[in-house]
This record gives structure tokens, sequence and C-alpha cells, in this order.
């Protein structure tokens, strides 16, 4: 697990639209750090920076203590989850799984003791040979999630993964996502514009709100008191 700290993080984009002014923000080492607020506030353009899939255009981005503001995706020690699963469609569950692997030329025994270890933690082991078309939405977001574990990242990002589920699919897998966090040596952060998935889920609450954060806090802290209105309207308790 690691780490995250963003400092100074500014986004612009080419059109001169900046949706993330100025934005400061440490997440604790094997947290369940959950990002909300409502659509358009740069959710996910600030996990995308962090998994170096888009360029920040001020700022710096540590993780585990490293500098890796100019380093590429693939050595950032981490792994993201999309919503749209983006799994291939003509590859079996197991190939799925294990893509990123043979990418790597991880060896063929290493391989499949990871690919095993992913499918036993994401109850997939009779699905292997199946094909995503053959799967249900929760069985392809749990294939989605064992392409992310067989990396062993210290930094899992998810951006609202649950959001193509239907509601008792939603709830079930939520429960499973905590319980794999709680096996996980990881980190979690969790992009969602679900106050429910928050509050269940995280242990850290991070509000923002058009590009900045309006506050930080446990559940229980940003129920009971909120600092400002949109984050009492957003989460806090009714009074
Ligand atoms: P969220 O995930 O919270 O819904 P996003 O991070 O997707 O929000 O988007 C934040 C803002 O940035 C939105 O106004 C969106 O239109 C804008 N945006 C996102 N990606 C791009 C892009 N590639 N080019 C220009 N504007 C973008
Ligand atoms: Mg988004």
């Amino acid at each position: 697990m690691a780490e995250v700290n963003l400092r100074d993080i500014e986004k612009t984009f080419r059109d001169n639209l900046t949706v993330i002014p100025d934005l400061n923000l440490r997440v604790r080492e094997g947290s369940f750090t959950v990002l909300v607020g409502p659509s358009g506030c740069g959710k996910s353009t600030l996990l995308r920076m962090i998994a170096g899939l888009e360029p920040v255009t001020q700022g710096s981005i540590e993780i585990g203590g490293r500098d890796v503001t100019d380093v590429e995706p693939s050595n950032r020690d981490i792994a993201m989850v999309f919503q749209s699963y983006a799994l291939f469609p003509h590859m079996t569950v197991a190939r799925n799984i294990d893509f990123g692997l043979r990418l790597a030329k991880t060896p063929a025994a290493e391989r499949e003791a990871k690919l095993m270890e992913a499918a036993r933690l994401l109850n997939l082991e009779d699905l292997l040979d199946r094909k995503p078309a053959e799967l249900s939405g929760g069985q392809r977001q749990r294939v989605a999630i064992g392409r992310a574990i067989v990396h062993n990242p210290g930094v899992f990002l998810f951006d609202e993964p649950l959001s193509n589920l239907d509601a008792a699919l939603r709830t079930k897998t939520r429960v499973e996502l905590a319980e794999l966090h709680h096996r996980l040596d990881a980190t979690m952060i969790y992009v969602t514009h679900d106050q429910i998935e928050a509050m269940t889920l995280a242990d850290c609450i991070v509000v923002m709100n058009a590009g900045r954060i309006e506050q930080v806090g446990s559940p229980m802290t940003l129920y009971k008191r909120p600092e400002t209105r949109f984050v009492a309207s957003f989460i806090g308790s009714p009074r």
C-alpha cells in the first residue's frame, strides 16, 4: 500500500477551461478514500491525473513517497478500474485477467498463481473459461477488478465502478469491495456521486465541488459536522 500526495494541482484543458484551480490532498496509506461530488466537478479528471492518463497543468503527485508527476501510468504502482469494464470481448475471463501479465512477460507459473489468487478472491473460479458476453454485469465488474488485482498495486483507483449495476447488485458488490479492501494491503481511491456508497465504503470522504475540495473527513464527521452548506446538502444530517 502507498500514500498518495497531491500538491498544488491545477488542471486546465486546452481551451483554457480550468476545471481544478489549486488542489491539495493527502490520501492516507491503506485508507479507503472516497471522492464525492456532483457530475462535472472534476472527480474523473483528478483520478486520471493520479493514474497518469492525464497530465497535470501545475503541481506534483507523489505515490508511496516517490514523485511520479512525469512517470508513465505503468510505472506508478496504481491500477485503475473503470465504470465501463473495458474487457476484451473475444478473450476468456482468464485471458482478460492475465492480459497485463502476459504483456509484461511474467513467467507462466507466476502468472498462473496470480490469476488463481485473483479468481479466488473475486469468486471467479468457475467462470474463467467464459467470454465477457456470457457474464452478468456484476461478474464483468469482478473481472475488471481482477485485472487490477494481479498487478499487486499499492493504490487502486476506481471510477464509479458500480454505476452500471442495478440496485441489488450494487449493494452486493459494495459489500464485496469492502471485504476486498480488508484482505488486500492497498490504498483505495474511489470516485462516486452516490452518497450511500460514500457513507458505507469510506473511512475518509473527500467532498468536491467545482474543482475544489469542500471538506475532508470521516463519514461520521461529515454527517454530523458539515463545514459548508454544500457538504450539508450533499451528505450532512437533515436539520
Ligand atoms: P466528474 O468526473 O466529476 O463528473 P470530470 O472530471 O469528468 O467530472 O469533468 C470535469 C470538467 O472537466 C467538466 O466540466 C468536463 O466537461 C471537463 N473535461 C473533462 N475532460 C475534458 C477534456 N478532455 N477536455 C475538455 N474538458 C474536459
Ligand atoms: Mg466522472
